[in-house]
């Protein structure tokens, strides 16, 4: 009995141990989709990840913050302040549904259009064969790289 006391005891410390490591979590911890939870919230629109799992974006910078944003767009708002001290950024692959180095993806730029404007936007994969197939599929404008892509939602409307 008092075997089982000191195993229950031990097996909760570990519980309330993982529990609490799991509060905080970095960049290497995002894996897939399985690893966003309900109530995570895109710092620039404020729309919980979850609802556009095909293009999350995680940036983990210098000193150990996360940023987290749904898309490239909201991402590129900010991406001037947080780019002299961004360590790297994890992106969703949209086929797979895991996350990748950002500076490895191929983005399809694709150009939706509103009711009052044209949109911009930016689909990434790290293969680049399936980046190609969705190009083809969904009328897709140009395949680019993180920097380019970034640039091109930030230029103004052409
Ligand atoms: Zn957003």
């Amino acid at each position: 009995m008092k075997k089982l006391t000191i195993y229950i005891f031990l097996l909760s410390v570990f519980i309330l141990l993982s529990c609490s490591a799991g509060n905080k979590k970095t960049a290497g911890q995002f894996k897939t989709v399985n690893d966003i939870t309900d109530n995570m919230l895109c710092e620039s629109c404020g729309n919980p990840l979850i609802k556009n799992i095909s293009t999350i974006h995680i940036v983990q910078m210098e000193n150990g913050d996360l940023h987290k944003y749904c898309s490239l767009n909201c991402l590129a708002k900010d991406w001037n302040k947080l780019k002299d001290t961004a360590e790297d950024v994890l992106v969703m692959d949209a086929k797979f549904k895991r996350f990748f180095h950002a500076k490895d993806a191929h983005y399809v730029i694709r150009d939706t259009f509103g009711r009052s404007k044209k949109q911009v936007t930016a689909y990434a994969y790290e293969d680049v064969e399936y980046a190609r197939r969705f190009m083809k599929d969904f009328w897709g404008r140009e395949i680019v790289f993180f920097n380019d892509a970034i640039r091109i939602i930030n230029s103004p409307e052409e």
